[in-house]
């Protein structure tokens, strides 16, 4: 059963109290200014990076948002090439480090530090973002790794509020999770995309119709995917968008219009051209950029993402006033064919719209990717054979630019075993195929 939407929503609340009262796009502009003036004098005072960097700025930068639009992009890989040069705490202040890894990319991995203040404002906003989903009250079980103290399942636990009881489960596999959530009956799942698909696609997901809401983190979460579980469970699904980097906060959808409210009182987001870096206009995409206000450990300004999005222009449905962001996946998940590149979220987009698929794996044979579908249990009637099957996934993927002029190699992995395991979490997209782990 859905839950009600809460009124007014929680995220505007928290903007208002943060702000100072501001519940209008244009006082959070003068907000907006004063916060990243505000952000680039401690970046510049504690951190190396930006002493270096913001030497040649005068006191008071920015003096507008179209001057700090002007500061150069901080990449991935100035992180990862020097990470202790962007630590803004004395090291004894350091509480966690994160060493983040992003999905789909080869590059080396970015150390992050937190501070006791940085995690204790990851806390905070997961809390008011659970009330976002479900009543107070409501049990939670969440499916994020959780075991190490400050790791994100164990800040979401420990962040939810006191009459919520959040419960980590750590089962290696769909049929010991099921199990888990018919013992518990919890009212709302956190949980990968993945994860959830396979959830809701296992012969036993009627286990999940206790659900009233879901929580998709961590990565892209396709239209397709999301409404599979909505149509699961009867639930409504909701998404997040945040970087490990900045402490994982960012933006949540409502449950009722397109796309998620950016959480406007401690993060400010910028759209940007990949090839030029130029701002584009609300509605258009591009590549997300991203400066954390109150970031203590490791400050970022205007960070680039490397993911794809745009903001979507108009009022949402649900009356926040909190300006919201689309996201489409990451610039670099996808497949360079002879055709064109082929971005993975596409894929997840037409491949999860396939009633019977649990989850997909590609490989790639020289220039030519294989796809190896998983069927948890094979639908009942007229389409029950594997051919019927391959001519389906094969209809789905024919019809995306790229795909369009070769025919695709499939396989099909019909009913794995019940549990096996729920990770690998993320899609995969494996470079090469070795015919000793073709399935
Ligand atoms: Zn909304």
């Amino acid at each position: 059963m859905k839950p009600p939407v809460p009124s007014p929503f929680p995220f505007d609340v928290r903007t208002a109290r943060k702000t100072g009262g501001r519940t209008d796009p244009g006082s959070l502009d003068e907000y907006r200014l004063s916060a990243l003036r505000a952000a680039v004098a401690r970046a510049r005072r504690n951190s190396p990076f930006f002493r270096s960097r913001l030497a040649s700025y005068p006191e008071g930068f920015p003096r507008s948002l179209g001057e700090y639009g002007a500061l150069p992009f901080t990449t991935p890989d100035d992180l990862a090439a020097d990470p202790y040069a962007f630590l803004a705490v004395p090291q004894d202040e350091v509480a966690r480090i994160v060493t983040a890894r992003s999905s789909g990319t080869t590059g080396p991995p970015k150390r992050v530090f937190f501070s006791e203040g940085d995690l204790a404002e990851t806390r905070s906003i997961f809390a008011e973002g659970m009330t976002a989903l479900v009543p107070r009250g409501s049990g939670v079980l969440i499916l994020l790794p959780g075991e190490r103290p400050g790791s994100v399942g164990d800040l979401l636990v420990r962040g939810l509020a006191p009459d919520m009881e959040g419960v980590l489960c750590s089962c290696p596999d769909a049929d010991g999770t099921l199990d888990t959530i018919a013992r518990l009956r919890p009212d709302c799942l956190v949980a990968l995309p993945s994860q959830a698909l396979r959830l809701a696609r296992h012969p036993r997901s009627s286990r999940g119709r206790c659900l009233s809401a879901v929580l998709l983190c961590s990565d892209y979460a396709s239209d397709s995917l999301t409404s599979a579980v909505e149509d699961a469970w009867g639930c409504t699904v909701f998404r997040q968008y945040g970087l490990t980097e900045t402490g994982y906060g960012g933006a949540l959808s409502c449950g009722e219009g397109r796309g998620m409210h950016v959480m406007e009182d401690g993060f400010f987001f910028e759209i940007v051209s990949p090839g030029t870096g130029e701002l584009l206009p609300d509605g258009e995409e591009g590549e997300i950029v991203c400066t954390a206000f109150r970031a203590e450990g490791t400050p970022l300004l205007r960070y680039r993402t490397g993911d794809r999005g745009r903001f979507i222009p108009g009022d949402c449905s649900c009356g926040s006033f909190l300006r919201r962001i689309d996201v489409r996946g990451r610039y670099g998940n996808g497949l360079a064919l002879p055709g064109g590149w082929v971005p993975l979220a596409d894929l997840d987009e037409a491949l999860f719209s396939l009633p019977w698929l649990g989850g997909y794996e590609v490989r790639m044979n020289g220039s030519s990717p294989v796809f190896f579908l998983e069927v948890p249990s094979l639908p009942e009637g007229i389409l029950s054979l594997p051919e019927d099957l391959e001519r389906e996934a094969g209809k789905k993927l024919r019809s995306l630019p790229g795909l369009d002029i070769l025919p695709p190699e499939i396989g099909l992995c019909l009913a794995p075993p019940r549990d096996a395991p729920l990770a690998p979490s993320k899609r995969l997209v494996l470079r090469e195929t070795h015919p000793d782990r073709t399935r």
